[in-house]
């Protein structure tokens, strides 16, 4: 096969037990390897890279690739940054998130933006115009697949057809096992630097496999779980931007 020519997958948006998540690294990487068909993921505790490092280091076992994100609590929302070297702290302003996220290389996506915990909010039509201006973000993320979140990711889609020349992604924004490969970013090739490269060219699409009521269930069922872990990380999930997303 021509490498080239081929498209690959990726779930770029997924937590971990070392954040809100319910699921160990060890679980994750071993779900992604026989219940999925991903070529890359990456790990995006909030505020964290501790277990996308874990992640990293147990890559070599297995035959999809794995990207070292964090999904930034700044002022204004959550911002996710892939291919990290280093931590990014919480708290700074969405346009320093992104500027910090850039300046060690990485990529910079605004996730789930039109939500409640979104940097846009529910009703940010001015500020998404600004942003694109000022901040210099790679992507925008227009598919997340939590089930409340259809409404902004509709809103995302619609901005993100304006023609801004940022890339689209999706993810699953997984906090337990089976949501993990829920949605997810095609891109050309199948390696996580082609996953870069596809961002930077702005050739990703989002997209995502039919939840079906059992998902919709097991979200409610894992509901507390999460937000009782999101009670024991409240300093690292900095609330009140923790509600799960
Ligand atoms: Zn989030
Ligand atoms: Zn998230």
């Amino acid at each position: 096969m021509n490498r080239a020519h081929s498209w690959g997958k990726a779930d770029i948006h997924i937590h971990s037990n070392h954040s809100d998540g319910t699921a160990s690294i060890p679980q994750i990487m071993e779900y992604v390897q026989n219940r999925t068909d991903l070529d890359v993921i990456a790990i995006t505790d909030h505020n964290t890279i501790e277990g996308a490092r874990f992640a990293k280091s147990l890559e070599e076992l297995y035959d999809f690739e794995v990207v070292i994100g964090e999904e930034v609590t700044s002022r204004e929302g959550h911002i996710l940054g892939l291919f990290l070297t280093e931590h990014v702290p919480a708290g700074m302003s969405a346009r320093d998130t992104v500027a910090a996220i850039e300046a060690q290389g990485g990529i910079a996506i605004v996730a789930h933006p039109f939500s409640n915990q979104g940097v846009f909010g529910p009703f940010g039509r001015n500020l998404f115009a600004d942003a694109v201006n000022d901040w210099a973000f790679h992507a925008l993320e227009i598919y997340n697949s939590l089930p409340f979140l259809v409404w902004a990711n509709s809103m995302a889609a619609k901005m993100f057809a304006g023609g801004y020349g940022i890339a689209a992604t999706g993810g699953s924004d997984a906090h337990y096992l089976e949501a993990v490969g829920k949605g997810f970013t095609i891109f050309r090739g199948s390696s996580a630097e082609d996953l870069r490269t596809s961002i930077l060219n702005l050739e990703t699409r989002a997209d995502s496999r039919p939840h079906g009521l059992s998902f919709v269930w097991r979200i409610a069922r894992n509901y507390p779980r999460i937000r009782r872990l999101q009670a024991l990380n409240h300093e690292r999930c900095k609330a009140p931007y923790a509600a799960t997303g």
